[in-house]
């Protein structure tokens, strides 16, 4: 029998579980659910010619068969870094084919879903059109936790850098804060420095002051450090350290790090996970996620001519925060609930859903369904991309994503029923 599968949500996540659904041998038929842009999303849909892709073109396949897949479509060499525009295009271009290569099996529907009410044979989802789609079975990608809202009593709060428009309309000759030195806060920084009109210094402040590290030019591969003998945060952490101490470049080992990622994470204590979030978790991602060479050299110009400055410690009080034309939220993600869109809140707030560890996500079973509030998996409701943080840690890169798609659409195939058994 023809089955339905609603994905809600057609950003990366949501683009890579339909095509992977269209291609597992199975007729079901597909319900995609996204009111922008597809394969768009926070990533790829608003980014400027200047905001490029913080991994490599030989990482970013679509395909976990074909790892050359962008790399070929693009044009691009493999230890390259594409802009973020072009791989939004490159994943639109992925699901047209893929979509035109199963005639009649997908429905996209250019709304928001308001709700989703899961039942023991799939569930519905209520557009916000009015109209609902029945489903056999639910997939959310509806993306990762917005950042908590801190506008600090500042007139010219800006929440969402990435609305068009936002910060191209911020006068060039006064200084404007940015809350955040991470990724965002450079990609922030660059688009107001892009035209070269800026004269006041934009001014990037957290609590560390850090900014991530760089990409070299030139890949170099994984190398696993020794994580055999380790039972503790600690010993890993030891290891770790020796083992980049000890090598050429401490990137490899990084990199190296990455498949075990989500074991060493479930392996850990909740003590063990609350004192890596706490004392640890900035420092690795300044080293996990790294700006593009490129980046780094147009942020160090910056610096040099003084129109970025990146300082450690809080948000000046009032009257200091006077002194910029705005505030601009660069913070990572928030923690749930408060994070939450109205749609995982509501799904929280009836129990169908409960918070992963820590609060970074939802949680999950192994193989993606949502658990409820009482413990109960859904055997029809999956998650799909960042908000499976907390149950696992590297759940938000195309890597990770494309190998959950493929793995989910293998899940939902209808298992044989076993000779004998009635
Ligand atoms: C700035 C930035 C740069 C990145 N660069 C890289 C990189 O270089 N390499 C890499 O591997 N990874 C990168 N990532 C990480 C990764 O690619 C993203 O995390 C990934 O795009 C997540 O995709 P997603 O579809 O899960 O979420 P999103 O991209 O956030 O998409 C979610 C989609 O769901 C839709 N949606 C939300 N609510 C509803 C609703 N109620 N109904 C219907 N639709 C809804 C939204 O409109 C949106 O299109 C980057 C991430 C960011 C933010």
């Amino acid at each position: 029998m023809r089955r339905t599968v609603a994905v809600v949500g057609g950003g990366c996540s949501g683009v890579l579980v339909t095509r992977e659904l269209l291609r597992s041998g199975e007729e079901d038929h597909v319900v995609l659910i996204e009111p922008g842009e597809l394969g768009g999303g926070v990533a790829y849909g608003n980014a400027q010619p200047w905001h490029l892709l913080n991994s490599r073109a030989g990482a970013m396949s679509a395909d976990p068969d074909d790892p050359s897949h962008f790399v070929r479509w693009s044009g691009a060499a493999p230890a390259e870094f594409r802009p973020r525009r072009e791989y939004g295009r490159y994943l639109r271009e992925v699901f047209d084919e893929a979509v035109a290569a199963h005639p009649g099996r997908v429905d996209v529907r250019r709304t928001r879903a308001s709700r989703i009410e899961p039942t023991a044979d799939g569930g519905t989802v209520t557009l916000d059109d009015g109209a609902v789609v029945r489903a056999d079975h639910i997939v959310l990608a509806v993306g990762g936790p917005v950042t908590a809202k801190q506008p600090f009593g500042h007139e010219h709060y800006i929440d969402d850098p990435w609305v068009p428009g936002v910060l191209e309309a911020l006068p060039t000759d006064r200084p404007v804060l940015l809350v955040g030195t991470g990724l965002t806060a450079v990609d922030v920084a660059l688009t107001l420095t892009a035209d070269d009109r800026r004269t006041a210094p934009v001014v990037a402040i957290s609590r560390r002051g850090m900014l991530p590290l760089t990409h070299t030019v030139d890949a170099a591969p994984p190398a696993e450090p020794d994580l055999d003998d380790c039972a503790t945060l600690r010993d890993v952490v030891r290891a770790v350290r020796s083992a980049a101490g000890e090598a050429v470049d401490w990137r490899p080992i990084v990199d190296g790090m990455r498949p075990y990622l989500d074991k060493l994470w479930t392996a850990l204590t909740r003590e063990e996970q609350e004192a890596f979030l706490r004392h640890l978790a900035r420092t690795w991602e300044c080293h996990r996620h790294r700006m593009a060479p490129v980046v780094a050299a147009r942020v160090m110009a910056l610096r040099e001519a003084g129109l970025l400055e990146i300082r450690r410690g809080g948000v000046p009080a009032w009257p200091g925060l006077a002194n910029y034309a705005a505030v601009v939220n660069c913070a990572g993600p928030g923690k749930l609930p408060g994070s939450a869109g109205p749609l995982v809140g509501d799904l929280l707030d009836e129990g169908l859903v409960r918070l992963s560890p820590h609060d970074l996500g939802l949680d999950i079973d192994p193989a993606g369904r949502l658990v409820a509030a009482d413990g109960r998996v859904h055997e029809r409701l999956w998650l799909i991309g960042p908000l499976r943080r907390g149950a696992q840690w590297e759940t938000t890169a195309v890597p990770e994503i494309r190998a959950q798609a493929h793995r989910l659409a293998a899940d939902l195939r209808p298992r044989p029923a076993l000779a004998g058994v009635a």
